[in-house]
């Protein structure tokens, strides 16, 4: 992970490994699914380090030591040389349902998404201060008692956008980068919100903010600029009071080794016997409004409709991990999509089909890894999307030609062309892309699938982070000019960070 010496310090709100208590007395560890986790979990087994997390799993503070602190994964077949601290926070649950069900999932996600009539800002003021403000201050505490001379702190994404500037303002010459994973809006989105301006004074004290594509850095400059930065779009940094940050693409990759390598013990046989010789169709995404699951289910009833020689002969696999529950957002979504799954099973299907196949229920990668060799078309569809790492993931686990069907939308579509593009809105446009998928000439299956595979093989996860962490040091070198400055509007007792 680059060679900056000190030791890395990475600061997720999820957690890569939660405990549980099985019930016996028995207490085991789980990896914790998820894009950010999935990037950061393999570099972090290689370099070792400090991962700041908040502890989720209802056994998680059983295991820890007087510091909040366990070494994972402590999975028995797992050498020491592969394992990390792990440090774990915990919040009274007020404060946290403010901060991650309120400010993060109710605020900054639908703006930052584009979906701002989701967006709960009558509540915004609230929130910040008894939830965001308040977690992020925790974090950057622990942050802060970690940190030792030449350490690196590596801060990811929009739960913790204040962290660079709480750090700073105890340690003003800490190397610190930011990875945004979701997509950065326009102005005209960004601006709705009532803290836009502290949210871009916390990300400045940062030497690096890293987003997926050169339209969100942009973007991220431009409301800069609106909230009274000096910018240079040429140089892509921005100055906001007296911290400068740079802003930079890193289109975040996959573990390609990982997922074209790992064996499965012919898991995918399975799955497909379970079909038999039917075409099968794989959605798979977290549970979300961002992730198009209702207007993808609607665009494959259509197909359905319009070609009626495919019926049984094709089936959709639907594999959706419920995310955060308690939203009425996402809990309305999930009942509209099993609503629209279960009539349409019942008027389509018979007892020897399931058009649509649905699950609730998150599975571990390697048992993924199957289902993406068991499927014959990958189709991701979100209606907007950072990256979306199952696209690629899809790629490097079939060494086998499929056909990739994916959001013009989604983060990766700006890579990966040989995929087949779609408006996940337009139902008859994705309806015929499936078409398009089945009927694919074997030739031009194979022309796609290799253009693809060399696109995810090159721009993997280790070349995302080599120059990340490169560029970060650059920045860092560069910009070591940092004052301690507090925040414009706030007093400066509340500011103050102490070491415990
Ligand atoms: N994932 C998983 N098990 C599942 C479903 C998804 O491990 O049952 C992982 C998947 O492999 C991917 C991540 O969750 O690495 C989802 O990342 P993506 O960027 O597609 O979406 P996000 O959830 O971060 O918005």
């Amino acid at each position: 992970m680059g060679d900056l010496g000190g030791k890395m310090i990475v600061v997720s709100n999820a957690e890569p490994y939660k405990h549980e208590s099985k019930g016996d007395g028995e207490t085991v560890c789980h990896e914790v699914e998820g894009g950010l986790t999935t990037a950061m979990n393999p570099q972090m087994r290689e370099t070792g380090g400090v991962w700041i997390a908040y502890g989720r799993g209802n056994s998680d503070f059983e295991v820890v030591n007087s510091e909040g602190e366990v070494s994972v994964p402590d999975f028995p077949d797992v050498p020491k040389e592969k394992r990390y601290t792990l440090k774990r926070l915990d919040f009274p649950p007020e404060r946290y349902e403010k901060f991650y069900r309120g400010y993060a999932n109710r605020v900054l996600w639908p703006i930052f998404h584009s979906f701002p009539t989701k967006a709960d800002l009558q509540l915004e003021g609230e929130f910040w201060s008894e939830g965001y403000l308040p977690c992020n201050k925790e974090y950057s505490r622990s942050v802060i008692d970690v940190y030792e001379p030449g350490d690196t702190v590596w801060v990811h994404d929009y739960h913790l956008a204040l962290v660079p500037k709480l750090v700073k303002n105890e340690i003003p010459d800490a190397r610190i980068g930011v990875f945004w994973h979701i997509p950065w809006p326009p102005w005209e989105n960004f601006g709705k919100i009532p803290h836009r301006k502290r949210l871009l004074e916390g990300l400045a004290a940062a030497d690096l903010i890293g987003l997926h594509l050169d339209k969100y850095a942009d973007n991220l400059l431009r409301c800069a600029e609106k909230c009274g930065a000096t910018f240079d779009l040429g140089s892509k940094s921005f100055k906001l009071g007296k911290e400068e940050a740079q802003v930079k693409a890193y289109p975040l990759g996959v573990d390609f080794e990982f997922f074209n390598g790992t064996e499965t013990n012919g898991k995918e046989l399975d799955i497909r016997e379970k079909y038999r010789d039917k075409k099968l169709v794989l959605g798979v995404d977290r549970q979300d409004y961002t992730k198009g699951i209702p207007e993808r289910i609607r665009a494959f009833k259509k197909f359905l409709r319009k070609y009626p020689g495919y019926r049984e002969k094709i089936a959709m696999v639907q594999r959706t991990p419920t995310s955060r529950t308690g939203i009425t957002e996402y809990d309305r979504e999930k009942s509209e999509i099993n609503r629209g799954v279960s009539e349409f099973n019942g008027n389509f299907g018979n007892h020897d089909w399931t058009p649509i196949n649905l699950f609730w229920k998150g599975i571990p990668q390697r048992k993924l890894i199957a289902e993406y060799r068991a499927a014959d078309v990958g189709l991701v569809t979100p209606g907007l999307d950072g990256m979306n790492l199952v696209s690629k993931e899809f790629i490097a686990a079939n060494q086998k030609p499929k056909v990739l069907i994916l959001s013009e939308f989604a983060g990766s579509a700006e890579q990966l062309d040989g995929a087949i593009h779609v408006n996940p809105y337009d139902s008859d446009q994705v309806a015929r892309a499936i078409k398009q998928a089945i009927e694919m000439p074997e030739a031009e299956k194979e022309e796609r699938w290799k253009g693809l595979r060399k696109q995810v093989k090159t721009e993997d996860l280790s070349s995302w982070s080599e120059k990340f962490l490169s560029d970060l040091e650059k920045a860092h070198r560069l910009g070591s000019t940092a004052e301690f400055t507090l925040f414009e509007d706030e007093p400066e007792e509340k500011q103050v960070i102490r070491r415990n």
